[in-house]
């Protein structure tokens, strides 16, 4: 990595915010509040993102409700490519596929609109932060099933204890711009 990307990174880095006990006991939320609230993090965060993917055919960024549509958007406009957002049950109006994972306790589910993927289509899965990887994976589910191949995953934050890369697609791109 170049000195001056590395010194971004970390600065970006410091701007992320701890919330101990959020949004429940034993939890440390990775708030990136202050990230967005930012100016020359919000632009460089955005262009440190798409960089690894400039250049590749990308039809589509899934991007993980909810924030996912934070950078998803951005991301798509500056790819050349349209934004597609999986949401939690019962909030996307048309008809939906819907995929369900394990949480520590329970499941819980995603869906997305049966036409917003064409088969063949190549996809970006978005998100701010992968943790056990669960929500990504089940977001891979739902893109396959309505026949769009996943090419690549992006997200801002890993939580590399939690090993989420290895529940996704070993043969897509995989890109985390901070490793907490
Ligand atoms: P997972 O499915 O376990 O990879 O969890 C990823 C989803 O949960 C993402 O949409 C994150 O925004 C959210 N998430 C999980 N853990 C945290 C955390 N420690 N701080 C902030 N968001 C989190």
């Amino acid at each position: 990595m170049s000195d001056f990307r590395s010194k971004i990174i970390e600065h970006i880095s410091d701007t992320i915010r701890d919330v101990p006990d959020f949004p429940k006991p034993g939890i440390i939320f990775k708030d990136i509040t202050p990230l967005l609230r930012d100016a020359q993090t919000l632009s460089m965060s955005r262009r440190l993102l798409v960089e690894p993917f400039a250049g590749q055919k990308i039809d589509l960024i899934v991007g993980l409700e909810s924030r996912g549509f934070l950078f998803g958007p951005a991301m798509a406009m500056q790819l050349n490519a349209g934004f597609v957002p999986i949401r939690k049950p019962n909030k996307l109006p048309a008809k939906t596929l819907s995929a369900s994972y394990q949480l520590e306790y329970g499941e819980d589910s995603v869906e997305i609109h049966t036409d917003s993927i064409i088969k063949g289509n190549r996809v970006l899965i978005h998100d701010d932060l992968i943790a056990t990887g669960g929500t990504a994976a089940a977001a891979t589910e739902l893109v396959e099933k309505l026949g769009g191949t996943v090419v690549g995953y992006s997200f801002i934050i890993e939580l590399e204890g939690l090993r989420g890369k290895n529940s996704l697609k070993k043969d897509a791109q995989y890109e985390a711009l901070l490793s907490f």
